[in-house]
């Protein structure tokens, strides 16, 4: 495992809409630390597959893409090879097929060794995703699993995407759990470790100082 204890990794999963993003980025700003937002690599892979006509479905092809891919993520900006596809990687046609990218195991790996390479590059940090309190970085020194009510992740979504079209958000959501939580490979659970916050009534700065509270860096 390439994860040491004495890396300060704090791993944040849950569901879409959960305010895993949100949470993350402020935690990383207040204690100092780098923040990997995972999703956006799946996100990125499936963007460039798109861009390139590939068929995702056929993991060799996008594999490639996968493994091809230069992506920079700085202060929440992603850069995709050497074009700012922060946006363009949020729209509705990647968040369709992005859960079926990312059950590709291969693509997985790649993925995985990549964001284990950017913790040690960096010492540490934020990192946030489906699998990282489980599969990336069991051994990371805070786990946390954040849920929301399925009403409350469709409000947070319907806000982002600045989109009236509330069935069709919640729908999108919904097939996305199923399918994040329903694949063979590295499934969308809470890990053995890992302290569960609802956040469905809660503000960022209640979120952080219940994380905070939690642990104290050795
Ligand atoms: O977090 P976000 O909603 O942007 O993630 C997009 C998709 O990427 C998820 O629905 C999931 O299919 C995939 N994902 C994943 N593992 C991660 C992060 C995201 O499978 N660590």
């Amino acid at each position: 495992m390439s994860n040491s204890t004495n890396e300060k990794i704090i791993a944040i999963d849950g569901p879409a809409g959960s305010g895993k993003s949100t949470i993350a980025k402020a935690l990383a700003k207040k204690l100092n630390l780098d923040y990997l937002d995972t999703g956006a690599m799946y996100r990125a892979v499936s963007f460039i597959s798109i861009q390139q006509n590939i068929d995702v479905l056929d993991e060799k092809k996008v594999l490639a893409i996968a493994k091809e891919m230069d992506f920079n993520f700085e202060d929440g900006i992603c850069v995709v090879n050497g074009f700012d596809a922060t946006r363009d990687i949020r729209g509705s046609e990647v968040t369709r097929v992005v859960s079926v990218v990312a059950a590709m195991p291969t693509v997985r790996q790649e993925m995985v060794d990549r964001q284990r390479l950017w913790v040690k590059e960096k010492g540490g940090g934020v990192v946030e995703g489906r699998d990282i309190g489980s599969v990336v970085f069991p051994k990371a020194k805070v786990k946390v699993y954040l849920t929301a009510s399925e009403e409350v992740r469709a409000e947070r979504r319907i806000e982002q995407e600045e989109t009236l079209d509330a069935s069709r958000v919640a729908d999108s959501i919904r097939k996305r759990d199923e399918a994040d939580k329903g694949r063979l490979n590295s499934p969308l659970v809470r890990s053995e470790g890992a302290i569960e916050i609802d956040t469905s009534l809660m503000g960022v700065e209640e979120t952080i100082e219940e994380i905070l509270g939690l642990f104290k860096w050795k």
